[in-house]
């Protein structure tokens, strides 16, 4: 008889917690179960939650409230938590603000946000955080899912690959150097510019030069890469750096018939590096010289939230899937063009690089026979603080 109580209780028990596992996966449903195909909803619920559990990557399920109502082992693992944190917020789990930022994040945005962010322990782990919001048809928000996947072996991989390239560039600097100097010497020494030596030796010459040119685009991305070059934030006078960049141009274009100007506004200030962005604009005003027509034309607007830097030319322009390949790295349009004009593939990722190092970004508007308008947007901060960041 008693044996019967018991399994009566236990049997009560389990239904108990059905009912309850029940209620749980109902709110992480990601609010799919409608009336109708509520069934459907919960039994692609609970099916994730099973998923879950054996996910390498760490996934949590907060509520309304920031709450955690779900975290599955590999998030336990990648945490080091002792215990299951249900109930608690991200902050008392896991103290990392960044993960915080990102559920307040989520509570308005409906798109899929990211933070990456390095633990704060011995190993200086890197993770990655995904995250959605969980939403009910009206839009009510539910709740969050935030997926974190450990990004260290692939941060320490790009790191290698990052040194490699500038200790070999760095390397290659000084039995190149000495090549010019040799080369220059007997170029001095010849006499006749039309004999077969002259002409060899300023072949020598002309390839030293654009290795040199390699060697230092290379080492300039790579230290933008690896956050090497440290950023000397100051207000900057735009129309007067323009200006300063455009007169160390105008010889070359000079020489290519292409007229240069320069429509920034007066008293328009940029809070940037000013020695980076001559580079960038140097690079862009070059290529209009080189790849454009009869204008390059510089101009520059603000919204108040960030200002629009613009260099325009009249040339040949760009065609459309060029345009969505042309700031990656040794990507040409004409390659032979290119490298007739001592190219070195690797001005407009420098271009790309430095804006975003600024929290902007680089893009171009062109159609073939249309010329090229390429784009720099810088965010102009709310309170300009003069600092040294790297
Ligand atoms: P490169 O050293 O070859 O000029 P960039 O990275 O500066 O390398 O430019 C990449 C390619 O984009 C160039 O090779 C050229 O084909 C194309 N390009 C750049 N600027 C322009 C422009 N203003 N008009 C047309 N094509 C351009």
């Amino acid at each position: 008889m008693s044996g019967w109580i018991v399994s009566i209780i236990l049997l009560g028990c389990l239904v108990g917690l059905h009912l309850f596992w029940q209620n749980r996966c109902r709110s992480i449903a990601l609010g799919q179960a409608e009336a109708t195909g509520r069934e459907a909803g919960l039994a692609k619920a609970v099916g994730m939650a099973g998923m879950f559990a054996n996910m390498p990557e760490g996934v949590l399920v907060t509520d309304a409230d920031g709450r955690i109502e779900f975290a599955n082992q590999a998030f336990c693992r990648l945490f080091d938590l002792q215990e299951n944190p249900s109930g608690k917020t991200v902050m008392e789990a896991i103290r990392i603000h960044q993960a915080n930022d990102l559920i307040e994040r989520l509570k308005v945005e409906s798109s899929i946000e990211q933070e990456e962010f390095m633990l704060p322990d011995l190993e200086q782990r890197f993770l990655q955080a995904n995250g959605v919001a969980i939403r009910e048809k009206e839009g009510v928000h539910r709740g969050t899912i935030l997926m974190f996947h450990d990004l260290t072996r692939m941060k320490r991989l790009e790191n290698l690959r990052q040194e490699f390239v500038a200790n070999v560039s760095h390397e290659l600097r000084t039995p190149l150097s000495i090549i010019k100097g040799y080369v220059e010497t007997l170029l001095d020494a010849e006499e006749d510019p039309e004999s077969m030596n002259h002409r060899f030796l300023a072949k020598i010459e002309n390839n030293s030069n654009r290795l040199t040119f390699l060697i230092e685009d290379i080492l300039t991305l790579s230290r933008l890469e690896s956050g090497g070059i440290g950023l000397e934030l100051r207000d900057i006078d735009l129309g007067q750096l323009v200006d300063s960049v455009l007169d160390s141009l105008r010889e070359m274009a000079g020489k290519k018939g292409v007229r240069l100007e320069n429509h920034v506004g007066e008293k328009l200030s940029l809070f940037a590096d000013s020695q980076r962005v001559f580079q960038a604009l140097n690079n862009l005003i070059e290529n209009g010289i080189k790849y454009g027509g009869e204008c390059v034309c510089v101009s520059a607007k603000s919204d108040g939230s960030e200002i629009d830097l613009c260099v325009t030319d009249d040339g040949p322009g760009i065609p459309a899937e060029a345009c969505e390949r042309i700031f990656e790295r040794f990507y040409r349009v004409d390659k032979a063009r290119s490298r007739e004009m001592g190219g070195t593939g690797l001005g407009l990722s420098i271009v790309k690089h430095v804006t975003q190092l600024h929290g902007g970004s680089a893009r171009v508007e062109s159609a073939p026979g249309e010329g090229a308008s390429f784009h720099l947007t810088f965010p102009i901060p709310d309170k300009p603080v003069v600092t040294e960041t790297g």
